[in-house]
């Protein structure tokens, strides 16, 4: 039985039941927020270590952090450590993004080591292991059936992206940037068949929903640059997702929405509006937004702005980019940055959304800054260890830091 499905009888699962003592919201709320099918706890029975969370209204705004190997670097020593550094730095989730080395043993081994929520997009599986060019329509449905019964949490699934659909791309500056979306539109357009994640939509319901794997359709046609921002194959996509989507919850299956992606700052607002026009209440999964295409190498400051933003006007989960965002696969410390960077842009917006706790970590932090309690501020800071190193490497050895000394302004005169 899905979440959704319990929650739909009245029965409060054990999963719901951490969710609400988490976010402080009452249970009956919870299960009515998930039987609307506006809250989702992605937790496929099989992971066993999982800690669940929930995701959607009136939730703590979660992130996800994208782990997994690339061709050049197919190492699972590599990824299992960055999946450590998620765990360390405060990601909600991770999804496995592989496509190098080994990938049924690399998803084996991240489900079985994390407590967090494990995401994948099986299409990658699919085209590794066979050749993009040599699979059958039964080979998309197949590898998802795999990573359900391996225990993933869930899966971004490009059901969107149809064969009327994917000439609209052509106009576009930047075409199509979504890695699972372009695997799709090669396909079609090498066997003129229609997308298999669309046409057999119903098989994927059906296996999502014995496994319970939260659906995460994706958006294949996701801006790629901030001229294509809300254009028309973007918002054709978007409409098509939310009647996806509506079929989902129909059937009890828990899903969200991927949205975008490049949007310049003044579109972000309308982004969020036209998701929740369309498709009522489902969880929106931003990836970014990204505001503007020139800061590659600070890419996790310019979606930390777009989510920030975004997160404010109602999407429920950020997919967190990092500084190495258009250039490499990131290392362990890019990693640390865009979730520090993305985790910034969620609890931001929680404060300006009235989510319990937010406000309060902010006074914490601001008691003990005017008490100069350091060891206070290091232990409510996202980054102990930097912060404690800022003020080690100052030589500061009063009460007060090295920015003003003797003329410590909380120092010199308590003020009120
Ligand atoms: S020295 Fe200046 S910057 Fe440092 S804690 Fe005191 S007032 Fe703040």
């Amino acid at each position: 039985m899905t979440q959704l499905e319990s929650a739909r009888k009245g029965k409060l699962s054990p999963e719901a039941r951490t969710v609400a003592k988490q976010e402080a919201i009452s249970t009956k709320k919870l299960l009515s927020l998930i039987r609307s099918g506006k809250v989702v706890i992605p937790a496929n029975p099989k992971h066993k270590k999982l800690k669940a969370i929930g995701i959607g209204t009136a939730l703590r705004t979660k992130i996800n952090a994208n782990i997994g190997t690339s061709p050049y670097k197919p190492s699972l020593k590599q990824e299992l450590a960055k999946l450590s550094v998620c765990e360390e730095f405060g990601a909600d989730t991770v999804m496995d993004l592989s496509t190098g080395g080994k990938l049924d043993l690399i998803r084996k081994k991240i489900i079985q080591s994390t407590v967090l929520p494990v995401g994948t997009v099986p299409i990658y599986g699919a085209a590794v292991k066979k050749g993009l060019d040599n699979l059958g329509e039964d080979d998309f449905i197949n590898e998802f059936e795999k990573q359900a019964k391996q225990g993933i949490d869930f899966a971004t699934v490009h059901s969107g992206i149809t064969l009327s659909s994917m000439k609209l791309s052509k106009k576009r500056r930047h075409g199509i940037v979504s890695r699972g979306g372009s695997m799709i539109h090669h396909w079609m357009s090498l066997t003129g068949i229609e997308n298999p994640f669309f046409k057999h939509y119903n098989v994927l319901l059906d296996i999502a929903c014995e496994h319970d794997v939260t659906l995460s359709l994706g958006d294949a046609l996701r801006p790629g640059c901030i001229e294509d921002s809300t254009d028309k194959p973007q918002l054709n996509e978007l409409k098509l997702l939310g009647k996806l989507a509506a079929r989902s919850v129909k059937v009890g299956v828990q899903t969200i929405i991927e949205g975008p992606g490049h949007v310049p700052l003044h579109e972000v607002e309308k982004n969020l509006k036209l998701q929740q026009k369309y498709c009522k209440g489902v969880p929106f999964y931003v990836l970014g937004p990204i505001v503007t295409d020139i800061a590659f190498g600070y890419d996790h400051i310019t979606s930390a702005i777009g989510g920030a933003i975004a997160a404010w006007h109602g999407a429920a989960f950020l997919c967190y980019v990092t500084p190495a965002e258009h250039l490499s696969l990131p290392s362990l410390e890019d990693v640390k940055e865009g979730i520090i960077a993305s985790r910034i842009a969620a609890h931001v917006a929680d404060i300006a959304k009235g989510i319990p706790k937010s406000r309060q970590w902010d006074n914490k932090v601001s008691d003990a800054r005017k008490n100069l309690d350091w060891e206070s501020l290091f232990k409510l800071s996202l980054d102990p260890k930097k912060a404690r190193d800022y003020r080690k490497k100052s030589g500061a050895h009063g009460k007060e830091c090295s920015m003003c000394g003797e003329y410590c302004a909380l120092k010199v005169k308590k003020c009120g």
